[in-house]
C-alpha cells in the first residue's frame, strides 16, 4: 500500500485514510488520494511484465487487491476514414472505453470502489450500498457488486433511460427512481450513506480506478491532446492525475493538454472555462443523459485540469453529439451512445484549437447498445 493520504481540493486540507470519507468534513469539497512517488518509483518498472489492462497498475490504486471482471486493456485504435475525410491535418486515435464488460468506463472506478467498500466492511456482514447514477455507473456498480456478494441500490433521475434501468435490474441491484436531476439523487444517496449505507459515486476511490484509462495510454504513446466528455469531471481529472503519476514515476517526459466537452444543454465546466469564473451550478438538459451533471462533482478539479495543462473546455449541442455519434459509427464502426460521442463533437467543432500534425486521443466512453433508441435526425454526410 503506497497511499499517504487525501487532500481536499476546496480547503487544502489533508487527511489520514484510517476511517472512510467520502468528501471533505471541514468544507464538503472533493477529496483526492495521494501516494508516496518515490516508493512507487521501484515498483513502476514491474507495469509492463504484467499483461495489459487496468490490473497491471496495481500499486496506484489505493486497495489490496481488486474486483475484477477483466476491466481496461481497452483498444487505443488510429482513425481510419474520419482523420483524413474532415481534413483534420492532425492524427485522431479513439480510446474505446465502450469494450469494457458492462459497456463503459465506469467499471475501471468500480473495481476499486468496490474493493475498497469490501476491505472496510465493519465486521463480516453484507456490505449494504448506494449510489446515484444516470445509468452506466449503476450498471457497472451492480455488476461488480454482484460478483462481490454487495447488496446495492441504484437511486436514478426521472429521465433515466430505461434500457439502463434494465441493464442494473439484470445484475440484481435494486433500482429507485427520484423525482429531480441527477444532482438530488445524488444528494439522496449521500443521505442514505449518513445512515450507514456505504456510498459509490464520482468520490475519491472511484477516481483512483477511473486513472487507469490515462494510464493505458501513457503506456503506450505521448499524446499532446487528450479530449474526454465532461459530466461530473470525474474522468478528465483522473486521466490528469494519471499522466501527473506516470510522469512522476519516470515513465514520461511530456503532459498532454487535457480537454473536456459537455453538451450545450447542461455545461457548468464549460461556461466557467468560458467566463473565467468559478464553478456555479446550473439546471438543464441534453440528450446526452451520461454526463447531464447540473452540480458536478469534480467539477473544479475538472476546471484545474484543463487550466493547468493548457487544454480548453467547450460546448456542443445536442444536434452536434448525434452527427458525432453517427459519423463514429458510419465511418469508423464505433457505435458510442451520446454522452460518449461528445468528445468527438467537441473536436469536430474546435477542431483549429488543436495543432497540425498533433496527436489527439479522443475518449469514447460509453457504448451505442445502451441508447439504441436514440434518434438520428441527421442525414450521413
Ligand atoms: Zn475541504
Amino acid at each position: 500500500m503506497h497511499e499517504k493520504g487525501a487532500s481536499c481540493s476546496g480547503c487544502g486540507a489533508s487527511y489520514g485514510l484510517e476511517r472512510p470519507m467520502f468528501r471533505c468534513p471541514g468544507c464538503g469539497g472533493s477529496l483526492e488520494i495521494e501516494f508516496d512517488y518515490p516508493k512507487l518509483r521501484k515498483a513502476a518498472p514491474r507495469f509492463r511484465e504484467r499483461p495489459f489492462g487496468h490490473a497491471r497498475y496495481a500499486e496506484l490504486y489505493p486497495v489490496r487487491e481488486l474486483v475484477s471482471l477483466g476491466e481496461g486493456g481497452t483498444p487505443l485504435i488510429r482513425s481510419r476514414n474520419l482523420e483524413r475525410e474532415l481534413g483534420l491535418g492532425f492524427g485522431l486515435w479513439f480510446k474505446l472505453e465502450s469494450q469494457n464488460p458492462t459497456g463503459s468506463f465506469k467499471d475501471r472506478g468500480s473495481s476499486v470502489e468496490v474493493a475498497k467498500a469490501l476491505e472496510s466492511r465493519p465486521g463480516k456482514g453484507r456490505v449494504r450500498a448506494v449510489v446515484a447514477s444516470t445509468g452506466n455507473m449503476g450498471a457497472s456498480l451492480a455488476a461488480y457488486s454482484a460478483v462481490a456478494g454487495v447488496s446495492c441500490t441504484v437511486l436514478v433521475p426521472s429521465d433515466a433511460r430505461a434500457v439502463k434501468l434494465m441493464q442494473i435490474a439484470a445484475y440484481g441491484s435494486r433500482v429507485v427512481r427520484i423525482p429531480g436531476d441527477y444532482t438530488q439523487a445524488a444528494r439522496k444517496a449521500e443521505e442514505a450513506s449518513g445512515r450507514g449505507a456505504w456510498l459509490f459515486g464520482d468520490y475519491l476511490f472511484r477516481r483512483e480506478g477511473t486513472k487507469s484509462v490515462g494510464l493505458e495510454i501513457a503506456d503506450m504513446m505521448e499524446p499532446d491532446d487528450v479530449v474526454c466528455p465532461v459530466g461530473n469531471g470525474t474522468l478528465i481529472s483522473a486521466v490528469w492525475k494519471a499522466f501527473n503519476e506516470w510522469k512522476a514515476l519516470g515513465l514520461s517526459r511530456s503532459l498532454p493538454r487535457m480537454s473536456g466537452m459537455q453538451a450545450s444543454g447542461c455545461s457548468p465546466v464549460a461556461r466557467a472555462f468560458r467566463t473565467g469564473t468559478p464553478l456555479a451550478p446550473m439546471r438543464g438538459r441534453t440528450i446526452a443523459v451520461a454526463i447531464e451533471c447540473g452540480a458536478p462533482l469534480d467539477g473544479s478539479r475538472a476546471l484545474s485540469a484543463v487550466r493547468s495543462s493548457g487544454g480548453f473546455a467547450a460546448d456542443v449541442t445536442d444536434r452536434e453529439i448525434l452527427r458525432a455519434r453517427q459519423l463514429l459509427a458510419r465511418r469508423e464502426g464505433i457505435f458510442a451512445e451520446p454522452g460518449g460521442a461528445t468528445a468527438m463533437a467537441g473536436i469536430m467543432r474546435n477542431r483549429e484549437r488543436f495543432a497540425r500534425g498533433s496527436r489527439v486521443v479522443c475518449i469514447v466512453t460509453g457504448h451505442g447498445l445502451k441508447e439504441p433508441r436514440t434518434p438520428v435526425p441527421c442525414r450521413a454526410a
